[in-house]
């Protein structure tokens, strides 16, 4: 495997950032996972734009997008996987001990490995504390994303593989790598950027492909939907099972298997959506 690290690529032995970088010590860093086929990275502008948005969250330099293109392009170059996942990290680079990012250069770092293989079904549970949806962080895709991981590994504790939040006002809001569908009544509902949920591109796609509403959904919503779906880069739309122990009907149900066929033509056909 080739790492892109600094302008150079390299052999994944010789990747290495220094242990003063502002990312790892701080998690003072942003990223980006995409998925590509056979060499090419699907929603490749839709994903720098996004990195840019969340880079100028945290006050970073906005990320040079030839760069990143050169250093996809040599990567996937340098070793081609038919199912990828690509992964773009730009942090703020060497940095003093402390809380202060230094001037020094930012880090970017490109990798490139199998993409892993995601089943159409999942089960969730909801988090037991709140997304703050007016917090600094609400919306970045940033490296400080240890509340997702302590969500992420709960869920699992519980048997289920995704773990859905609720922001402060009660609202339903995203998983901790997904965002999250239901269906009522035969009408699709997301919810919208201001409960806190990343501007997912699958979420975009998705509402885009099927006439999704945004909605500002109570998190008790969960309790009745007829069906509920996730979206994310490497699920495209993943039916859920089951939610906090409450099984579903028929998976997937029809809004979601209508999701599931769209997304799975107009994805194909188009590699570049922007
Ligand atoms: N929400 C969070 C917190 C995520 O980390 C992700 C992706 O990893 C998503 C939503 C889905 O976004 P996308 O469809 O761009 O992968």
């Amino acid at each position: 495997m080739k790492i892109w690290l600094d302008g150079e690529l390299r052999d994944a032995e010789g990747a290495r950032v220094s242990v003063l970088d502002h990312g790892l010590t701080v998690g003072d860093g942003v990223f980006e996972t995409l998925r590509t086929v056979d060499g090419r990275a699907f929603a490749l502008t839709r994903h720098l734009d996004r990195l840019t948005a969340s880079a100028r969250g945290l006050g970073l330099p906005d990320p040079d997008h030839d760069e990143i293109r050169r250093a996809c392009a040599a990567v996937l170059e340098a070793g081609p996987v038919p199912l990828g996942r690509l992964r773009i990290t730009y942090t703020g680079g060497l940095s003093p001990l402390g809380s202060d990012r230094g001037e020094a250069a930012p880090t970017l770092v490109v990798a490139l490995g199998e993409a892993p293989r995601r089943p159409d079904t999942t089960t969730v549970v909801t988090v037991p504390w709140t997304r703050n949806e007016r917090g600094a962080l609400a919306g970045l895709k940033s490296t400080s994303y240890g509340e997702n991981v302590v969500a992420l590994a709960r869920a699992r504790a519980k048997g289920a593989s995704e773990a859905l939040f609720g922001n402060t006002v009660g609202q339903l809001c995203e998983g901790t790598g997904s965002n999250v569908f239901v269906a009522l009544d035969g009408v699709l509902h997301t919810p919208p950027l201001s409960s806190g949920c990343l501007a997912g591109i699958t979420r975009a796609l998705a509402v885009e492909w099927t006439g999704a509403k945004e909605t500002d959904l109570p998190l008790d919503v969960l309790e009745r939907a007829d069906e509920i779906f996730l979206t994310s880069t490497l699920r495209d739309v993943q039916a859920v099972t089951r939610v906090d122990g409450r099984q579903l009907g028929d998976t997937p149900g029809p809004l979601t298997a209508e999701a599931m066929r769209v997304f799975a033509e107009r994805a194909a056909a188009d590699f570049d959506p922007r």
